[in-house]
């Protein structure tokens, strides 16, 4: 689950992690409200939305008056920003930040993450912040310094040394340094965090290790326990489709590409869409039923996938073991009874039940194309797509 800006830097201020001062505000009054309060005598308007890459797109501007920070907020709040990380759609600005201007004299970036290789929590630093940092660890890998953190022994001396030393940082600003990676290392275990991600970490023209910019991601399976950032989330950030499926408990992720795909077990998830792509096509979504789906969750899941205007063809592809293949075929005709079916589908069923299955669907008189395996299915579907495009 992630959070915008103004939310994870005011969980970062919990755990004394140096931020700018700043006022989140949902209109251009509250906008200017904002910045009186806070004085200036420079503001910074930041476009608040789940994305990076905001700056370089307008959604960051630094102003030296309430006129133009008027001027500003009337002209980000409402418009859609298309940045890098957004897609081509773009996401409508609900939310600003209003926040005290800092004068910078270096940006860095630093984040944190769970590394599964070493199942630690891991730091990135570099010296190059402010920009992308995918760019910088193509082009000057060895500009990037990573060190993982031992879980028995937590944050010591010698990381914030190393982060100091990667910075190029002395006296009093590594000190700065070496006290920033305790704290961000303490919120980041104390809040279930999977990301942590600080660009650019500054230092300001008066001597001081600030986060300018804050993106944070939460552990879903630890939400349980975190009430309090459950209280963060903004679901007009989210994927609709995705909100739905998560109040079916569904694992589904909503993709780009053209083929629905309904299956059960996320390994044979992951092996349906590579098959697709490796017939031609891309997969619209990721789906995992689950073991114990009943024909209402199986029904949700189509709808799902059917009220996606990207979908050109639907494969479901049900290995039965604890799934039974009679449930797949209840809920699929269920499903496509209530909300019809415009797009061809293919239904390779196998395992428990597959004979019941097989007749629901054919009993059913739906327009269904059977497969015998998952590699028929993937072409067929493939093909079944390429000739009604
Ligand atoms: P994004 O990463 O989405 O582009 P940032 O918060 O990183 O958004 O802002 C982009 C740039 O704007 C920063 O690299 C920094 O140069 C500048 N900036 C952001 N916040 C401030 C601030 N409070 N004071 C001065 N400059 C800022
Ligand atoms: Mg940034």
């Amino acid at each position: 689950m992630n959070i915008h800006e103004y939310q994870a830097k005011a969980v970062l201020a919990e755990f004394g992690v140096p931020v700018p001062r700043g006022i989140p505000a949902f209109s251009v009054e509250e906008a200017v409200r904002a910045a009186e309060q806070l004085g200036g005598p420079v503001w910074v308007v930041k476009a608040q939305i789940h994305a990076g890459g905001r700056g370089k797109a307008g959604g960051v501007k630094v102003v030296k008056s309430i006129n133009d920070l008027r001027k500003e907020a009337e002209r980000i709040l409402g418009a859609t920003l298309v940045t890098h990380q957004t897609g081509p759609r773009g996401k409508v600005v609900h939310r600003l930040y209003v926040e005290e201007g800092s004068a910078i004299e270096r940006e860095f970036y630093l984040s944190a993450l769970v590394d599964r290789a070493t199942s630690r929590i891991a730091f990135v630093v570099s010296t190059e912040g402010g920009m992308d940092i995918e760019e910088v660890a193509h082009s000057h890998p060895e500009k990037i310094v990573t060190f993982s953190i031992d879980p028995a022994t937590g944050v010591m001396p010698f990381h914030g040394r190393r982060v100091a030393k990667a910075l190029g940082l002395s006296n009093d600003l590594a000190k700065q340094a070496e006290s920033l990676v305790a704290k961000l290392y303490a919120a980041f275990v104390a809040k279930d965090m999977s990301l942590l991600e600080v660009n650019p970490l500054v230092v300001t023209k008066s001597g001081q290790l600030v986060c300018l910019d804050a993106k944070i991601g939460f552990d879903s399976n630890a939400l349980y326990r975190r009430a309090d950032i459950v209280g963060l989330r903004d679901l007009t950030e989210e994927d609709e489709k995705e909100i739905e499926a998560s109040n079916h408990d569904l694992n589904y992720i909503a993709l780009d590409g053209t083929i629905g795909c309904m299956v059960n077990g996320a390994g044979l998830a992951m092996a349906t869409m590579d098959i697709i792509k490796l017939y031609g096509a891309t997969p619209a979504n990721f789906l995992d039923v689950g073991g114990g789906a009943t024909k209402e969750k199986v029904t949700a899941a189509f709808k799902i996938i059917t009220a996606d205007p990207s979908v050109k063809g639907i494969l479901v592809n049900i290995f039965g073991g604890i799934m039974r293949c009679d449930v797949i075929a209840e809920g699929v005709v269920a499903a496509v009874k209530e909300v019809g079916l415009k797009v061809p589908l293919i239904v390779r069923l196998e395992g428990t039940n597959v004979e019941l299955g097989k007749k629901i669907i054919t009993d059913s008189k739906l327009n269904v194309i059977p497969a015998d395996d998952l590699d028929d299915a993937a072409q067929k579907i493939v093909k079944a797509v390429k000739e009604a495009a």
